[in-house]
């Protein structure tokens, strides 16, 4: 049960709290002045990602030119997800934190990376219907104990006030792991991996899909095939984090007009 206190309370609460527990560095356990923070040592070894960038996939420029363009992968070959947004290259701070939270039981991590999220994809959580998590398989879900891509989702949903369907897409085939294997081999591994449990709960849409790291895209992309099959008007992607190729230069797109988010 939830207890919902006034937030006097829990101020009060959260004040003696931090007295006998301080609270400390999600990274390194470092003191800092507020619960969920990194220090400034941690943060500053972070790359964020911030505009400008890809307005599809999200991947920043390196320098400014203009809002309505597109990165040369996405203009070569549109991925099937509308946008997608992502707090943070894959660096060595971030990996740390993604692997303590996914193999090292740190669940407590989920609000403090769901709320760099919320902050990331702005724009993606106003314009949902419906938050999915991408699902586990049962088997590695039963080692693990939890997704990590649901803790995430629920903190999202539940902060955004939207729709939480952690059952709404289902892993009917365990994939072998994806970490050593090259770009089209990722794809070709986890394409038919997905299928949709709860068609009701996407059907004529906007579904936000939550993942803790952007690779290549194979993920995301068998999920948005199933969801827009299942009848999802529109299929958005945030996650933690992005593996990010060289900062790329834009290019301008000519073809169509792209639309623009506000961050
Ligand atoms: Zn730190
Ligand atoms: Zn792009």
């Amino acid at each position: 049960m939830r207890l919902r206190l006034p937030g006097w309370l829990r101020a009060a609460g959260n004040t003696l709290l931090n007295t006998v527990f301080p609270p400390l560095c999600l990274a390194c356990g470092e003191p800092t002045p507020e619960t969920g923070q990194l220090c400034p040592t941690c943060f500053a070894t972070v790359e964020f990602i911030t505009p400008p960038q890809c307005q599809v996939c999200g991947a920043p420029f390196a320098d400014e030119a203009g809002a309505t363009l597109l990165c040369g992968a996405c203009l070569l070959r549109r991925p099937l997800y509308a946008r997608s947004r992502s707090c943070a290259r894959y660096g060595d701070t971030v990996r740390g934190l993604v692997l303590a939270f996914k193999h090292g039981d740190r669940t407590e991590l989920a609000p403090a990376l769901a709320a760099m999220m919320m902050r990331a994809g702005a724009p993606l959580i106003a314009e949902a219907d419906v938050i999915v998590p991408v699902p586990l398989h049962r088997w590695r879900l039963f080692r693990r104990r939890f997704n990590q891509a649901a803790l995430l989702a629920r903190a999202i949903a539940r902060s955004g006030h939207k729709p939480l369907a952690t059952q709404a897409l289902a892993r009917i085939r365990a994939t072998s792991s994806q970490g050593r294997q090259r770009r089209r081999a990722r794809f070709a591994n986890v394409r038919g991996s997905f299928a949709v449990r709860r068609p009701q709960q996407v059907a004529g849409r906007a579904v936000l899909l939550i993942d803790d790291v952007l690779t290549t895209g194979a993920t995301v992309a068998a999920c948005t095939r199933v969801l827009r099959a299942a009848g999802a008007i529109r299929v958005d992607v945030l996650t933690f984090a992005q593996v990010v190729r060289p900062l790329v230069a834009p290019v301008r797109a000519s073809a169509e007009p792209v639309k623009v988010d506000a961050h």
